[in-house]
């Protein structure tokens, strides 16, 4: 049976209704996996970046981790991976921690107790409304900040723009002001281009109001073909006052994210990190592996220079052409490693495409098809095969007309 059999055997039973793994992935438990997305499925996996296998090197690195305490503050690898995003980011320091997740809600609670000076009072934080802080981090700005949610959608339908800020925005004196703006970039893998971000934070400068930027993929960002337009590590961190990163989107390690910003703000990260148990011990364990990762997919400066995620960019400006060449349509347009597929022009449901898919020996998930460095060159081609099937068998079938082969498969797609 060849790999891709094994796969949708294996991942064909375990896929809940949104696509995603519910289960023990195909690897067997006894087989060494490092640096090896063929075995774990990786290279057929399109759901998200954050899938990658980490490299048998990063393992190695992990054999020569220092070992030293972290919540004492003093392992050195984690230090000198702090130190090292701080020095690309142009920013005074870096906090290390386990999750992107973690990372914004330190981040933006490091800001809001910054600004309050420890005083409990009203905090609002506008953010586009399909950010990852309002979706994914399961409530925890009400939670952890006591922080109300402005949630605002872009007008141009892609990023939020300082026009849209200034209209959304509460300023002091209404009941909830708006105390941080929270912005992601890239956003859905588009990216925000730098002269916007810089027009945000100028404005939010003079108003008092603090800027986030969630930039677990800013990686992609400064490696988009839209080139200088998306600014450097450095560039965009310039125009926050915390800014996150994740060493699992795209950058393939196995855990890890990182805060920067000013040495005041990190003490709070690292403050509010202990509070919730991100505290870690033997921290240089991760952190090796996550340096390691970032050298290797990314390179030592505030740029892409290792060829990675143009790559990606590639496979994902080659899977645009694939649908759009057969009459499909996207619902955004594709600037770094993301395709959005529209799905309801085409006719087929996000369940459908996901079970072809993995009848093709691939997973999905619904409209929005993600490129990391570890899909392979089968993978696109069962990719074209599903492309295929709903943009140019479908119209063949509709034009066979109501006695043809359209009626019976129907049915099955
Ligand atoms: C993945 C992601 C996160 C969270 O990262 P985890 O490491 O999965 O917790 C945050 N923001 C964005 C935009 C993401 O895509």
């Amino acid at each position: 049976m060849t790999r891709v059999d094994t796969i949708s055997r294996a991942w064909g039973t375990k896929l809940s209704r949104s696509g995603a793994a519910n289960q023990t992935p195909p690897a067997d438990a006894d087989e060494v996996s490092w640096g090896d997305p063929e075995r774990t499925g990786t290279a057929y996996d399109f759901r998200s970046d954050a899938i990658t296998t980490p490299s048998l090197r990063q393992l190695a690195a992990i054999s020569r981790a220092t070992l030293n305490d972290d919540v004492f503050g003093e392992d050195r690898a984690t230090a000198q991976l702090e130190r090292h995003m701080a020095a690309v980011c142009g920013s005074d320091a870096a906090a290390f921690v386990i999750s992107g997740t973690m990372a914004n809600q330190l981040a933006l609670g490091a800001l809001l107790g910054h600004q309050r000076a420890g005083a409990v009072g009203p905090r609002g934080v506008l953010a586009d409304a399909s950010a990852h802080v309002v979706n994914f981090e399961a409530g925890g700005l009400a939670a952890l900040s006591g922080a109300t949610v402005l949630p605002v959608q872009p007008t141009n339908g892609l990023y939020l723009t300082v026009a849209d800020v200034m209209e959304h925005a509460k300023l002091p004196l209404t009941d909830c002001p708006t105390r941080i703006v929270s912005l992601e970039n890239t956003v859905h893998g588009n990216v925000i281009p730098i002269r916007e971000l810089r027009a945000l934070k100028e404005w939010a400068s003079s108003r008092g109001v603090l800027v986030h930027i969630d930039g677990a993929r800013a990686w992609h960002a400064v490696a988009s073909k839209k080139g200088t337009s998306g600014g450097t590590l450095a560039d965009i961190a310039a125009c926050a006052d915390a800014m996150t990163l994740s060493f699992a989107k795209g950058i393939g390690a196995p855990i890890g994210a990182v805060v920067v910003g000013s040495a005041a703000v990190i003490r709070r990260v690292k403050r509010l990190r202990q509070s919730i148990g991100g505290g870690v011990r033997k921290m240089g364990v991760l952190a090796a592996a996550a340096r390691e990762a970032l050298l290797e997919n990314f390179g030592p400066e505030n740029v892409g220079v290792r060829g990675v995620f143009g790559h990606a960019h590639d496979m994902a400006a080659a899977v645009s052409r694939m649908w759009t060449d057969r009459g499909g349509r996207l619902s955004r347009p594709t600037e770094t490693n993301m395709v959005w597929l529209d799905l309801a022009s085409a006719g087929v449901t996000a369940d459908a495409l996901n079970q072809m898919g993995i009848q093709s020996g691939i997973l999905l998930a619904g409209p929005r098809i993600v490129l990391h460095y570890q899909i392979c060159s089968k993978a696109l081609a069962s990719l074209e095969q599903v492309f295929e099937r709903i943009l140019v068998h479908r119209q063949l079938e509709a034009d066979a007309g109501p006695n043809g082969f359209a009626v019976r498969s129907k049915a099955c797609v």
